[in-house]
């Protein structure tokens, strides 16, 4: 018989009650350290008493207005973004993929106001995941996502991973932009060489192509720096964010220049619930804590620490681990065992991780932890390993 929730997802059998910062507490007052937080979503941890506050205090004013209106905390929270980035106006969403079609959609309208309505096509790279809407499945281009729902949308060519020629040759005179993650994500922890982006970026130019960034799962501080893109000094003509812009409550937002834009006039795009005033209050609350000073500087110090110790423990456990990557809080232990044993293990003993492709586990924490936690991760790690040594010697 179907379960009440449609059983889409593969869920662990397991119920988490309450939040504190790092840690969830479960049934019997089980406590996990949250190094996955959400996936890549809770980037504050959990109940952070700005974030609380601010919704709180929206709760108590105003949950909902239509976009017919002009909502405050929206205007705001979209100049702070235009101030801190690339983009110059900001359309908001509730999710990741909303986010993404508004990209894709913007991409093309950009060419057809621009005289040149066959320019649709948008090229993606291998590993990449942008949401599981008909089209970003398509984007996406992962056959597990695509099957059994009928005809691929039309418009998206995927080459290799980082294949600069097979990049080149695959533009042509429908090719509207390029489409990656600067990190992929859910592709197993894979960043773009900053030499590639900067060569993407040209490419784009020299093209008339727009650059689309999704940093959906690397942007908002995960990284070390705001967006991901900062590191390879170039700017995106587009970019979808949401994960950690909530910080667990959902929204996303498109950000865009003024020349991508140009097509996205009155009444070519919208959303109900999208920019919701409870949502831009937790948005603006996130911004506070991640734009104060220091705060960046405090995810580059301690995933430096965090990867320094993974590091030492790739090599006490190298029957275990292949290798470590990433960028930031944003780290990938790619494994010679399977990565859901692995999983399952460190989830028993107390430490919540997600699983990706390519055999890799993900360390996606809220970037406020400390030495504490990763002392901790650490330990957990190591009896993980240790536990999956022992088996394969008794196997
Ligand atoms: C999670 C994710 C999405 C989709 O976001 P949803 O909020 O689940 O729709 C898109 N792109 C990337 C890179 C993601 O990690």
């Amino acid at each position: 018989m179907i379960t009440p929730v449609m059983p889409t997802y593969g869920g662990a059998d397991l119920g988490i009650e309450r939040g504190e910062g790092v840690y969830l507490i479960g049934k019997e007052g089980k406590r996990y350290l949250d190094f996955a937080a959400g996936i890549a979503v809770n980037s504050l941890g959990h109940c952070h008493p700005k974030l609380v506050a601010a919704l709180t205090e929206q709760v108590n004013t105003l949950w909902h207005t239509s976009n017919m209106y002009r909502i405050p905390g929206q205007e705001r929270l979209a100049q702070r973004l235009v101030d801190a980035t690339f983009a110059d106006t900001v359309f908001f969403t509730n999710s990741g993929v909303e986010a993404m079609e508004c990209s894709i959609k913007m991409a093309r309208k950009f060419h057809a106001a621009n005289g040149a309505p066959e320019r649709f096509r948008i090229i993606t790279f291998e590993g990449a995941f942008h949401g599981r809407s008909l089209a970003m499945i398509a984007a996406g281009g992962q056959d597990k996502y695509l099957d059994g729902f009928g005809p691929k949308v039309k418009g998206f060519d995927q080459i290799p991973f980082g294949d600069l020629e097979a990049l080149k040759a695959a533009i042509n005179d429908e090719t509207a932009g390029i489409l990656l993650e600067p990190v992929q994500g859910e592709g197993g922890i894979k960043p773009f060489a900053n030499d590639f982006l900067r060569s993407v970026r040209a490419l784009c130019d020299d093209n008339g192509l727009l650059l689309i960034l999704d940093e959906v799962q690397c942007g908002v501080g995960r990284t070390g720096k705001l967006f991901a893109h900062e590191w390879a000094a170039i700017a995106p003509d587009i970019m979808a964010i949401a994960k950690g812009i909530g910080s667990g409550f959902p929204m996303g937002a498109c950000l865009a220049t003024e020349e991508a834009a140009v097509g996205m006039v009155k009444g070519t795009h919208g959303s109900t619930f999208g920019g919701n005033p409870l949502a831009m209050a937790v948005g603006n609350a996130v911004l506070d804590v991640v734009l104060e000073p220091g705060f960046l500087d405090h995810v580059n110090d301690i995933s430096k620490r965090l990867r320094q110790q993974l590091a030492m423990l790739a090599d006490e456990h190298s029957d275990v681990i292949e290798e470590i990557r990433g960028e930031g809080l944003m780290i990938g232990i790619k494994l010679k065992t399977p990565n859901l044993e692995m999983l399952q293990s460190l989830r028993e003993g107390g430490l919540m991780t997600v699983a990706a492709g390519d055999n890799v586990i993900r360390l996606l924490p809220p970037l406020i932890i400390d030495e504490t936690h990763i002392a901790e991760a650490i330990e957990k790690l190591s009896a993980a390993c240790s536990d999956i040594e022992a088996q394969a010697a008794k196997d």
